[in-house]
């Protein structure tokens, strides 16, 4: 088996290895880090979980500690993309554990939090620089952050890049970088409007895969219960009152959802929290640390919001609503088997959504095992997994809704934080701007006059 004193890394870098804990590189890493040290352009199919950010976070300070240099007022020598603010601090705090024994400098820049603080940390240049695209774009607009010094770019997660609506945005971007550059390229998935993007990046690059997402799949015990939009809450009210669901992740469609969902949790005494585009920083960060702690049991968030939250030990995934992408279905559910382990994942599937099991089903090349319970609907026959309105609109029986990802565009105004912000979050809009997805009605279920212990 590899060892990570096989693959070329300076001392001080095991050394920090060695204080993280890391015995052996994971896969991804054993195949990228030797790619990386020698200056290859890299596109890497992993997700998060797999060890990916070592894998390029390594062997770029590795290679930025071999020939020290400063970056100049305002500039940095490396730049790291990442789509969400939670992934972008996670890839900062790397880099600067990983880097502890060797004197380089890390600022990190996400919208939503302050600029000024920002343009402080810039000033003087760093050696690494970790952002959102629209921040970064307001950075550069006024003048406060300049790119021509980069030698390293790292696109990390561009799947979800694209589907934030960020490629006009990265392609900006990549204007601004120098064109000799090494760039490492990192993606769950590689749809073709992925592929094409990399393309547009990346000079002759290798390939390392780790992981298909299926493969994940597998590893989650899945089960899907059909039910009706209306009776989703109370079903999660059931679910919850078995203790044998430790940690729960929820996700829901909209943030609004989320909050809905929050607010009768907790009005049923369910420890639960909500993480989602329109919570300011500090609660994301608050509502993350008390469910990593284990403080708050349920953490309901948004698709987007919920990138890159790197959480152990949580015991189950809950899809209250489908995802109209199969492949964020698979990422969901990987939150619940990191690192190898096993973890369960139960989906809420309302009539109108049985397009977007079977599109996962296709995904996965697996049917997900149904799951009855007092509430559940009947399980529909085969001829019924696909409701009438939709065979019928073309399209092959796809929902009619906005479903391509990649098909979001960005507003055009990059430079506001407030684009950035907004597109934050898991809202689907219409062309329009109207949502076109939401958890239908609260359900009037009376509240328990009572109230009981916390759970
Ligand atoms: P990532 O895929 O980069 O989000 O990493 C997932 C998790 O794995 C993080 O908590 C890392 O700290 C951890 N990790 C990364 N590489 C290793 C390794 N070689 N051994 C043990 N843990 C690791």
């Amino acid at each position: 088996m590899t060892q990570f004193t096989d693959l070329g890394l300076s001392a001080p870098i095991l050394k920090a290895l060695a204080a993280e804990g890391y015995a052996t590189p994971t896969p991804i890493q054993a195949q990228a880090i030797p790619i990386v040290l020698k200056g290859r352009d890299l596109i890497g199919l992993a997700q998060t979980g797999t060890g990916k950010t070592a894998a390029f976070a390594l062997p770029i300070l590795d290679r930025l500690a071999a020939n020290r240099k400063h970056a100049g007022a305002r500039s940095c020598r490396v730049l790291v993309l990442a789509p969400t603010r939670e992934l972008a601090s996670q890839i900062g705090e790397s880099f600067r554990s990983y880097g502890r024994f060797l004197g380089l400098s890390t600022a990190v820049v996400f919208g939503g939090a302050s600029m000024y603080k920002q343009k402080q940390a810039l000033e003087r240049g760093v050696d690494i620089l970790v952002a959102t695209p629209g921040r970064l774009l307001d950075h550069i607009s006024q003048r406060t952050c300049r790119l021509d010094a980069v030698e390293i770019l790292v696109l990390d997660e561009a799947d979800h890049m694209l589907d934030m609506g960020f490629i006009h945005d990265l392609r900006r971007i990549a204007g601004l970088v120098p064109k000799h550059r090494q760039t490492l390229f990192f993606s769950a998935t590689m749809p073709a409007p992925i592929a094409e993007l990399a393309a547009q990046f990346l000079d002759n690059p290798e390939r390392v895969a780790v992981a298909a997402p299926s493969a994940t799949a597998e590893r989650v015990d899945q089960a899907v219960i059909h039910i009706e939009q209306s009776r989703k809450q109370d079903l999660l009210h059931a679910l919850l009152a078995d203790k044998s669901i430790a940690r729960a992740l929820i996700f829901t469609r909209t943030k609004h959802g989320a909050d809905r969902v929050v607010k009768r949790l907790q009005d049923e005494d369910f420890s639960a929290d909500a993480i989602h585009g329109n919570k300011s920083q500090g609660q994301r960060e608050r509502a993350l640390d008390a469910f990593k702690k284990g403080k708050v049991r349920v953490l309901v968030a948004t698709e987007i919001a919920a990138r890159g939250i790197d959480v152990d030990d949580v015991s189950h995934v809950i899809n209250y609503d489908l995802p109209n992408v199969p492949e964020q279905y698979v990422h969901r559910i990987g939150r619940t088997a990191r690192a190898g382990a096993g973890g369960h994942a139960i989906s809420f599937c309302a009539p109108d959504e049985r397009a977007f099991l079977r599109d996962i089903e296709k995904l996965t090349k697996q049917a997900v095992p149904v799951q009855t319970h007092a509430m559940s609907l009947r399980t529909p026959r085969a001829d019924e997994r696909v409701p009438r309105a939709l065979k019928t609109g073309g399209g092959g029986g796809r929902p009619q809704q906005n479903r391509k990802p990649y098909a979001s565009k960005s507003n055009g105004n990059a430079a506001s934080h407030g684009a950035s912000h907004a597109r934050d979050e898991g809202d689907r809009r219409d062309r329009k701007g109207r949502e076109v997805w939401s958890n239908g009605p609260p359900s009037r279920t009376p509240r328990p006059a009572q109230r009981r212990a916390p759970r």
